[in-house]
């Protein structure tokens, strides 16, 4: 649909939600759109004040109504006459560089801001750089590189800094990409010998958040493709940002020229929030999806809280389910509703839990019993080799035949972290083609452990 058109519809629909006064003062004289751009609606209007009041009554209303008119989630912004005044002057000095993509496609959600990233010990660092870097792109910390488990905040704060930057400067241009979505961009120019197509996809790039840089991992190509892209940026004081699931010196197979720029800059994790903190996002969270305060009693949010302890999206699941269950058939919000609302999500995660516990001490036992050592010699930390061996081979298969997180696995194996399963596991993966007698023992043990295929 036009743009025009549609602000004219939404415009009517305001009209009719409003008082005809209210209406006539603020809105009648809106009507042009300034810009679209990085998922922004710039409407042109009369004055500060004017602006001041939408922003605080009427955007939010807005907002929705946009919804049903876009395809992507898109927001409306609002820009002065005076503004744009000033824009036309400074833009005048301003370089012809506006081409399509780097102009309008930033890839930024809208909704995922520093206001609505919820703070706590397991991320207080995290987001202060991130809000340094937002502040002061490519000057403070470059590269930022943030790593952290799935589910803790890392995109969210991504495109909280592209968010921040392109309120301050609607010129700046911030490109937010995923990694595999580079390397699936680059195979794709590359097939077709398009490279300088490819190059200018990334041209006139001021911010560059490339999210979950482990996909790179084994594409030597795109490495070296995102290595030249880098170097560029780097050079020109361009600010990078790079999220990850492990930190940068355990990406294992990425090229370390590239990995040890990583750490040129700022490094910084993102842990577990604890209990207080999943309470905090989850009043968080309920207050952007109801005015209404004291919806959920505190202690139901407690529940939900203590039960879901894993990551912030498993939680926010949880609030929208109960939150859907109690108003769509009118419940009251109990924590034995809450239960009921989150029976599906909590019983396959407790029999999750003793399914694995079961599996990784029958691998310990029978692979302790293949090589003719006690389970406590296992899993203990004695480095000889009749220990480190079978010690390797029985986290091997852990996480090979069940897939369970290398965290999990260390914590059976006295504490171990998770980067010392890993190269474990990573070691005889590698050896196992290199020799046969491993290649024999991890077969055996595979049907002993009933897991053959
Ligand atoms: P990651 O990229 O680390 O896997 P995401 O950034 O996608 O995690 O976060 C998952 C969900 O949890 C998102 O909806 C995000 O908004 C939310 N979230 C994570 N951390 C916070 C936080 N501290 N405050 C508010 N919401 C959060
Ligand atoms: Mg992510």
């Amino acid at each position: 649909m036009d743009n025009t058109i549609m602000w004219g519809e939404i415009k009517s629909q305001l009209a009719h939600e409003l008082e005809p006064d209210t209406f006539q003062e603020i809105f009648s004289s809106i009507d042009t759109i300034y810009e679209i751009k990085n998922n922004f609606i710039y409407l042109i209007v009369a004055n500060e004040f004017i602006k001041r009041r939408v922003e605080m009554l009427y955007l939010k209303r807005m907002n929705r109504m946009l919804e049903s008119y876009v395809k992507d989630k898109h927001e409306f912004r609002l820009i002065t006459e005076a503004q744009v005044t000033e824009k036309i002057k400074s833009q005048s000095d301003y370089e012809e560089s506006d081409d399509e993509y780097s102009s309008t496609q930033s890839n930024l959600i809208p909704g995922y801001t520093f206001d609505n990233f919820v703070i706590g010990n397991s991320n207080r660092l995290a987001y202060t750089s991130a809000l340094k870097v937002a502040d002061q792109p490519g000057i403070v910390a470059n590269p930022l590189y943030i790593f952290g488990d799935v589910g803790l905040g890392k995109t969210h704060l991504m495109h909280a800094i592209g968010n921040y930057i392109i309120e301050g400067n609607i010129h700046s241009n911030v490109l937010y990409i995923k990694a595999d979505q580079f390397v699936e961009d680059y195979v794709k120019h590359a097939n077709r010998k398009k490279y300088t197509e490819f190059t200018n996809l990334y041209k006139d790039i001021d911010v560059l958040l490339v999210d979950d840089i482990q996909f790179l991992a084994k594409k030597e190509k795109s490495q070296e493709e995102f290595f030249k892209l880098f170097e560029k940026l780097y050079q020109q004081q361009k600010q990078i940002v790079i999220s990850s699931d492990r930190k940068a010196s355990d990406l294992r197979d990425i090229m370390t020229r590239l990995t040890s720029r990583f750490a040129w800059g700022v490094n910084v994790d993102i842990n577990r929030p604890d209990l207080e903190h999943r309470i905090k996002i989850l009043e968080k969270k309920l207050n952007a999806e109801t005015s209404e305060r004291d919806l959920i009693p505190k202690k139901v949010l407690e529940y939900i809280a203590s039960v879901f302890d894993n990551n912030v999206r498993e939680l926010e699941g949880a609030l929208k389910r109960v939150l859907f269950y109690c108003t769509a058939f009118n419940y009251e919000f109990s924590i034995k509703n809450a239960e009921i609302a989150l029976e599906n999500l909590i019983k396959p995660k407790a029999s999750s839990r003793d399914f694995m516990k079961e599996k990784i001490t029958n691998v310990m036992s029978v692979t302790a019993d293949y090589f003719k050592i006690s389970v406590s010699d296992l899993v203990s930390k004695k480095r000889t080799r009749n220990y480190l061996y079978p010690r390797q081979i029985a986290m091997y298969l852990i996480k090979h035949l069940y897939d369970i997180p290398y965290k999990k696995i260390g914590e059976y194996f006295t504490n171990r972290d998770h980067s010392t399963v890993m190269h474990s596991v990573e070691k005889i993966y590698n050896d196992l083609h290199l020799d046969a007698n491993i290649k024999v023992d991890v077969e055996k043990l595979s049907i002993k452990c009933g897991e053959s295929d």
